[in-house]
């Protein structure tokens, strides 16, 4: 049994409508005391806002709909969200500003963008600049659950957990400590931000870009090997005396940590 309670807050201009609604529902994912997932929506088209609210809301979440890109911001600022769907194209910020403003600030929540050019170009950009997943409009609503409900459940795994592994690495999060078979692995504190990535997008290739802005929080600059450096001493510590090696270098794509359990 579910029930919906809705409340329109007052507009308090144009652009700047904004709901709440709330479903609370059993559905074993669903986590936090009253158990619903909240999501932000930043889209300004009115069609295409309304229609994804709708259809969060129905489909049991709590969603805030913000129709420009400086509202947004400040909302994924100062409200906790557990993902955002933000529009490309949107007056005031645009989508990218928004993310480079909500990973600014350190918030990791899961970032969804929408965009209406099929560029390869828009969405390795957004990739590089901490989007977790991208859809081309027009879009099927289904396919846009399946991918919120993707990213929430690697969210709240992310979030929950206490330890990285992969094969016999492990990384404690919470002690900050890092062990290969049980030996004690001495880091930096850059190079346990780089492992924390690698091990959380395990077998993903990971581009120089992407982690230069997420362990460096600077732009990608090819005249650095600032990130060469770090992950030829992050490799010596990890890999030099144990087998099976676990960081690649894929040739002018970046770095992937490969867990051979998975393979
Ligand atoms: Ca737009």
């Amino acid at each position: 049994m579910e029930w919906l309670h809705c409340a329109n807050d007052a507009p308090t201009n144009a652009c700047q409508r904004h709901y709440k609604f709330v479903i609370l529902t059993r559905d074993p994912w669903h986590r936090g005391t009253i158990g619903v997932m909240k999501i932000l929506i930043v889209e300004d088209e009115p069609k295409t806002g309304d229609y994804l609210l709708q259809g969060l809301v129905e489909a049991g979440f709590v969603a805030d709909l913000v129709r420009d890109g400086s509202t947004g911001l400040h909302q994924a600022l100062t409200e906790s969200y557990d993902l955002a769907i933000l529009d490309v194209m949107l007056p005031g910020l645009d989508g990218w500003s928004v993310l480079r403003g909500i990973r600014k600030a350190g918030k990791d929540m899961p970032v969804l963008f929408l965009t209406a050019r099929d560029h390869v170009d828009d969405r390795v950009k957004g990739l590089e600049l901490g989007a977790d997943d991208y859809l081309v409009k027009p879009f099927a609503f289904s396919e846009l659950l399946a991918r919120v409900r993707t990213l929430l459940r690697r969210g709240a795994k992310a979030s929950a957990a206490e330890f990285l592994r992969a094969a016999d690495l492990e990384l404690d999060l919470l002690r900050r400590r890092v062990t290969r078979a049980g030996k004690r692995i001495d880091l930096t504190a850059k190079e346990f931000a780089l492992l924390e990535l690698l091990l959380r997008r395990q077998g993903e290739v990971l581009p120089r870009s992407l982690i230069a802005s997420q362990v460096w929080d600077m732009n990608f600059d090819s005249d650095t090997n600032v990130i060469e450096v770090a992950m030829r001493r992050l490799r010596v510590k990890l890999d030099d005396n144990f087998e099976p090696k676990l960081i690649r270098t894929v040739r002018g794509m970046g770095y992937v940590l490969e867990n051979p359990d998975c393979a």
